[in-house]
């Protein structure tokens, strides 16, 4: 037999490892957010290799890194289907659970031990519930995170002295105090550089998480702290930390559906009924410390046109887009919604945003941010882009009205939005309604509605490729 074939053979393979590594979905990642993704990697790898000679394991070590690796298997086992619920609902987690048990692992055990249980953890809890909705590329970054925090939270144990066995001295406490938030502050930052390199214009909240992501990570890393604590007295310990864990998993679960039923998923606005709520309890709280209040209604023009020519595929991705405008021009705490189709509503509040000239103002702004707007869509046929948007929007201040009942006010936006389209479309008007009587805050008095005339032009609307 002649030596080629062999040859072929190995060629074979190393094509097919070459194309299987071309195919990883690394690669298609920007550059700007693959070089520091990779450099995050290389530096966890790295430091844990060179923290190998000071991390020999003693016997107190093993029993510990044992105790820590079951209940985190035993804590991944129980709650797999209550964590592939909340990937489910929820893409776009910032909190992991898995911490109670990588920050015990960072406070108790040398650096390279402690990163290999927060590997193992991490990977085991991917296998288990979060593949395929997270990739491996981004599984492997957060699990960098996740090491480079232990190590750095494991460093400021070590710099007040002994690690095990923690006995809960005033000393102890501190450390673990510093310790936590250190391993926070590193995992919040990584992650949040990560994402404000591939979203350029993410907002605060989508960076480090909103305010009761936050508690839940301060909660989580708590109860590992006090892991650490119990573990570092009895390992046995280890059974009484799962089911305060499972009640608070669940309860995050709670939360995470709560939030899913009150959001479009189209747009991830706030769905109508949860709107009208909302609005109604707002204007309640506006009503009694007297602010002015304000509506917006918005429907974009000729918008079958966009499904007639690109399909609904490409219009729901321009909804998106829309969405998104409208909810970068107002702030988190006004309410912006998606009325239904493609009508959209808002809801501002304060003196600022409220107003009449304000409410006009912060209309005109989403009209100009629409007309400018350009989708970039990608299709079987490369990129399109859907521009030449526009909205006609009617607006309607509280006061103006029956001093604070939802369904007026919207009726009020509602025909000053009528009135938008009769004079051309890509145009704002703001409603009037003049009480026949003097009606108190919530009062449904009789009104005629007449919208004040502040026409813009009105362009064609165009999709184009
Ligand atoms: P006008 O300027 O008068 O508002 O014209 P229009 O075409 O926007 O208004 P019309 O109310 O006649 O049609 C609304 C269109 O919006 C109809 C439908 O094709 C589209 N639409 C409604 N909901 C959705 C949706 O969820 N996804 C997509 N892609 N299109 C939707
Ligand atoms: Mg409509
Ligand atoms: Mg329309």
């Amino acid at each position: 037999m002649s030596s080629e074939a062999p040859r072929t053979v190995a060629a074979g393979g190393v094509e097919r490892l070459r194309r299987r590594v071309a195919d990883w979905d690394v690669w298609s990642l920007p550059r700007r957010v693959r070089l520091p993704v990779l450099l995050v990697e290389a530096t966890a790898f790295m430091l844990v290799i060179a923290f190998l000679p000071e991390s020999v394991p003693t016997a107190t070590d093993l029993a510990l890194t044992l105790a820590l690796c079951g209940g985190a298997l035993a804590h991944t086992e129980i709650a797999v289907r209550v964590e592939r619920a909340r990937r489910r609902v929820h893409e776009d987690l910032h909190v992991d659970l898995t911490s109670v048990w990588t920050f015990a692992a960072a406070v108790l055990l040398p650096p390279t031990v402690a990163a290999g249980v927060a590997a193992l953890v991490h990977s085991y809890v991917w296998w288990r519930s979060w593949r395929p909705r997270v990739p491996l590329y981004r599984q492997l970054f957060s699990t960098a995170t996740v090491v480079l925090a232990c190590l750095a939270a494991g460093g400021v144990v070590e710099a007040f002295g002994e690690r095990a066995p923690i006995i809960g001295g005033p000393r102890d406490l501190l450390a673990v105090a510093l310790a936590l938030l250190v391993y926070t502050t590193v995992n919040s930052c990584l992650v949040a550089g990560a994402i404000a390199m591939s979203v350029p214009q993410a907002d605060l909240g989508r960076l480090f998480g909103h305010w009761d992501d936050n508690a839940l990570e301060i909660a989580t890393l708590s109860l590992g702290g006090l892991t650490a604590l119990a573990l570092s007295i009895n390992p046995g310990l280890v059974v009484f930390v799962l089911p305060p864990l499972l009640v608070l998993h669940r309860a995050v679960l709670v939360r995470h559906l709560e939030e899913a039923a009150n959001t479009d998923p189209k747009t991830g606005l706030l769905n109508a009924a949860a709107w009208h709520s909302l609005a109604e309890r707002e204007l309640r709280r506006t009503g009694r410390v007297d602010g002015p209040c304000g509506v917006l209604v918005l429907d974009l023009d000729h918008f079958k046109a966009v499904n007639d020519a690109h399909g609904h595929v490409v219009g729901d991705m321009v909804l998106k887009a829309v969405a998104d405008e409208v909810a970068s021009e107002v702030r988190e705490r006004d309410l912006a919604g998606r009325f239904g189709g493609e009508e959209f509503v808002v809801l501002l509040a304060g003196p600022d945003r409220g107003a009449g000239a304000e409410l006009e103002a912060v209309a005109e702004r989403i009209r100009c941010r629409i007309a400018a707007l350009q989708v970039v869509v990608p299709t079987a046929d490369g990129p399109l882009s859907v521009s030449g948007l526009t909205v006609s929007v009617g607006g309607a201040v509280a006061s103006a009205v029956s001093g604070g009942d939802l369904q007026s006010l919207l009726q009020v936006a509602d025909a000053a939005l009528y009135a938008a389209k009769r004079a051309g479309r890509n145009t704002v008007r703001m409603g009037v309604a003049l009480p026949t009587q003097a009606s108190p805050r919530g009062g449904n008095g009789a009104q005629t509605v007449g919208p004040v005339p502040r026409t813009r032009a009105a362009e064609p609307p165009a999709a184009a490729r």
